[in-house]
C-alpha cells in the first residue's frame, strides 16, 4: 500500500513519479485534515502517458496474450484487492469520507469485477455466422488500443473497477483519471494491477483537474474510447468531443430518481428503503432515490414514519461502524446543497426535517448536514427537477397511476426508478411504464455485476457491467474466408 506520509507519486504508463501540475492535499471530509499530497498531472505527463501507453499496447504482448492468460492476472488483482481489503476500505474512506461500512462494500464490489471480467474474458465467444455463397464469414473481437477512464469522486475503487477491468479484459491500455478530490482509490489499484502481472505501461493514473487533464485526454487523437462517469453537463461536452472524433463513448451521469410508494406496500419495508435510496452515501449517488411520490390516502402516516426516520439516522463519524451517514466530499458541495435547500424554500416548500447542519463538537470541521425531507412543491419546481447529489428529498402525494405516471417520467432524467407495493400486477405495469435504466421493486439501490447499467435521455448512453461489458471496450470485426475454388467472375 502507498505511504501517505509521502508525496505521492502518480502513474504515467507504468512509471511512477511525481506529477508535473501543482501540489496539492487531499482533505478527509470528516475532519478537513489533510491526507495525502500529491502533485496533480500535467498536460505533459498526460501526453506521455498517451503515448507510453500506445506503446505498451503495441508492445507488451498483453493484447496477444490467450484469453485466460489475460483472465489469469485479472483473477489474481481480484484475489489481491481482497486480502488488501481492510487497508483498501479505510483509505476509501479518508479519500471521500463515506462510512467504513460502506467502503468495504465499495471493494468487495471492486474486487468482484475484476473477477466477473476475468470470467468474461475467457468465455468470451467469437461468432461463426451462416454463409452465404462460398465464404466462411464470423464476426470477431479486436482490442481498441488505449482507452480512457474518468471517474467522479463518489464511489472511486468501483468506478475505476467498472471500467479498468472490462477494458484491461479486452486487451486494452487504460489511462485513468480519477476525480481531483479523490485520487488514492485509483492509483493503489494500479499497483495492484501492475503487482499482479498487468504490463506496467498498460496503466496511467492522471489526477488532475477535469478541465485540463480530462479534456486533454479526450482530445488525445490515440484515445480511442472514453468511459466516463459523471455530471450532465460534463457528459455531454465530452460527447462534443467524441462527435468530432468519431469516437465511442459511454456516459453514465446524473439522476433525479422517483420513488413510489402504493397504498398496499409493506410499510417497514417501503419506510426503511425510502431511506436507503436517498440517505445512504449521503445522497451523493446518481441513483438516489431523491424524489418521493406517496399514493394520497397514505401520505400524511407515511411522512409522519419517514420523517422520524430520518431525524434518527445516525450521522457522524465514518470510522464508526455503526454510521449511517457520513460527511459530505467538500465544503463547497456542501454549500451547493444548502443552495437548494433555500431555492425550495423560497419556491415555497417546507422543510419537514434536516434542512441545517449538524450541531456538536464532533460535526464542526468536517462537511456534515442533516438528512432532510422537503414538502409542498410540485414536481415541476427547480429542486424537482434538478439533481441535487446530496441528503435532500422532495416528497409529493400522487392521486392514481396515471397521474404518477405522468409525473415521474416528466424529467430530462431517467437513470433509475423505485415500486413499493404488494400487488405484483401493478408492479409490472409501473414498472413497464417508468422511464429508466434501473427499476427496483420493493428494494433500493441493490446491484449485480451480471446486470447491465445506465441510463435514458440526460442519465447517459451505454451501458457497464453484464457480460456483454467488456464489448464496449472492443471493436467488431467481420471476416470473409473465400471457400470458392473458382475466381470471382473480374478474374477475366
Ligand atoms: P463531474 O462531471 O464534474 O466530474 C466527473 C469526472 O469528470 C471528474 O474526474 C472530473 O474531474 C472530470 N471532468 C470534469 N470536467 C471534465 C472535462 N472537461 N473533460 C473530462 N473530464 C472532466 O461530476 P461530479 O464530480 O460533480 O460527480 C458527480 C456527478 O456524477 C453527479 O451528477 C452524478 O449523478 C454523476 N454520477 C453518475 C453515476 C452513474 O453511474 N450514472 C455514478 C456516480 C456519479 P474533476 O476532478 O476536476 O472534477
Amino acid at each position: 500500500m502507498m505511504n501517505l506520509n509521502e508525496t505521492l507519486p502518480i502513474c504515467i504508463a507504468g512509471q511512477w513519479r511525481l506529477g508535473g501540475g501543482e501540489r496539492y492535499a487531499t482533505l478527509y471530509p470528516a475532519t478537513g485534515e489533510p491526507v495525502a499530497y500529491l502533485h496533480a498531472a500535467s498536460v505533459a505527463d498526460v501526453e506521455e502517458a498517451i503515448a507510453g501507453a500506445d506503446h505498451a499496447f503495441r508492445t507488451s504482448g498483453w493484447a496477444q496474450k490467450n484469453p485466460h492468460e489475460r483472465a489469469a492476472v485479472l483473477y489474481r488483482v481480484a484475489q489481491l484487492i481482497r486480502e488488501r481489503g481492510e487497508a483498501l476500505a479505510q483509505m476509501q474512506r479518508l479519500d471521500n469520507g463515506k462510512p467504513i461500512s460502506e467502503t468495504r462494500n465499495l471493494v468487495a464490489s471492486a474486487a468482484g469485477t475484476f473477477q466477473f471480467f476475468a470470467a468474461a474474458c475467457e468465455t468470451l465467444e467469437e461468432t461463426l455466422t451462416p454463409m452465404r455463397g462460398d465464404n466462411l464469414t464470423m464476426s470477431v473481437y479486436e482490442p481498441m488500443g488505449v482507452v480512457a477512464a474518468i471517474t467522479p469522486w463518489n464511489s472511486p475503487i468501483a468506478s475505476e473497477a467498472q471500467k479498468m477491468a472490462p477494458a484491461l479484459a479486452a486487451g486494452n491500455a487504460v489511462v485513468v483519471k480519477p476525480a481531483e478530490v479523490t485520487p488514492l482509490a485509483a492509483l493503489e489499484l494500479a499497483r495492484i494491477c501492475i503487482e499482479a502481472g498487468v504490463p506496467a505501461g498498460m496503466i496511467s493514473v492522471l489526477p488532475g483537474k477535469g478541465s485540463v487533464i480530462g479534456d486533454a485526454i479526450t482530445l488525445h487523437p490515440l484515445v480511442k474510447r472514453v468511459s466516463f462517469t459523471g455530471g450532465t453537463t460534463t457528459g455531454k461536452h465530452i460527447a462534443h468531443i467524441a462527435a468530432d472524433k468519431m469516437m465511442p463513448v459511454s456516459l453514465e451521469l446524473g439522476g433525479k430518481s422517483p420513488t413510489m410508494v402504493f397504498e398496499d406496500a409493506d410499510l417497514d419495508h417501503a419506510v426503511a428503503g425510502v431511506l436507503y435510496g436517498i440517505f445512504s452515501s449521503s445522497g451523493e449517488s446518481c441513483i438516489a432515490g431523491s424524489r418521493l411520490f406517496v399514493a394520497r390516502a397514505l401520505y400524511d402516516g407515511f411522512m409522519e414514519r419517514l420523517a422520524a426516520g430520518a431525524a434518527a439516522l445516525r450521522v457522524g463519524d465514518p470510522a464508526d461502524e455503526r454510521t449511517q451517514m457520513g460527511p459530505l466530499i467538500t465544503a463547497r458541495h456542501r454549500e451547493g446543497i444548502e443552495r437548494y435547500v433555500d431555492i425550495g424554500v423560497t419556491d415555497g416548500g417546507r422543510i419537514r426535517t434536516g434542512g441545517v447542519r449538524p450541531k456538536g463538537e464532533k460535526f464542526e470541521r468536517g462537511y456534515y448536514y442533516t438528512p432532510t425531507i422537503i414538502e409542498g412543491l410540485s414536481n415541476d419546481q427547480r429542486i424537482c427537477q434538478e439533481e441535487i447529489f446530496g441528503p435532500v428529498l422532495v416528497a409529493m402525494p400522487f392521486d392514481d397511476e396515471d397521474d404518477l405516471i405522468r409525473q415521474a417520467n416528466d424529467s430530462v432524467y431517467a437513470l433509475a426508478a423505485g415500486i413499493w407495493t404488494r400487488d405484483y400486477k401493478r408492479a409490472w405495469r409501473i414498472g413497464r411504464a417508468v422511464q429508466a435504466g434501473n427499476v427496483w421493486i420493493n428494494t433500493y439501490k441493490q446491484f449485480s455485476i451480471s446486470t447491465p447499467f445506465g441510463g435514458w435521455r440526460d442519465s447517459g448512453l451505454g451501458r457497464e457491467k453484464g457480460r456483454l461489458g467488456i464489448l464496449q471496450y472492443m471493436e467488431q470485426k467481420a471476416m470473409y474466408w473465400g471457400m470458392n475454388e473458382q475466381p470471382l467472375p473480374w478474374a477475366g
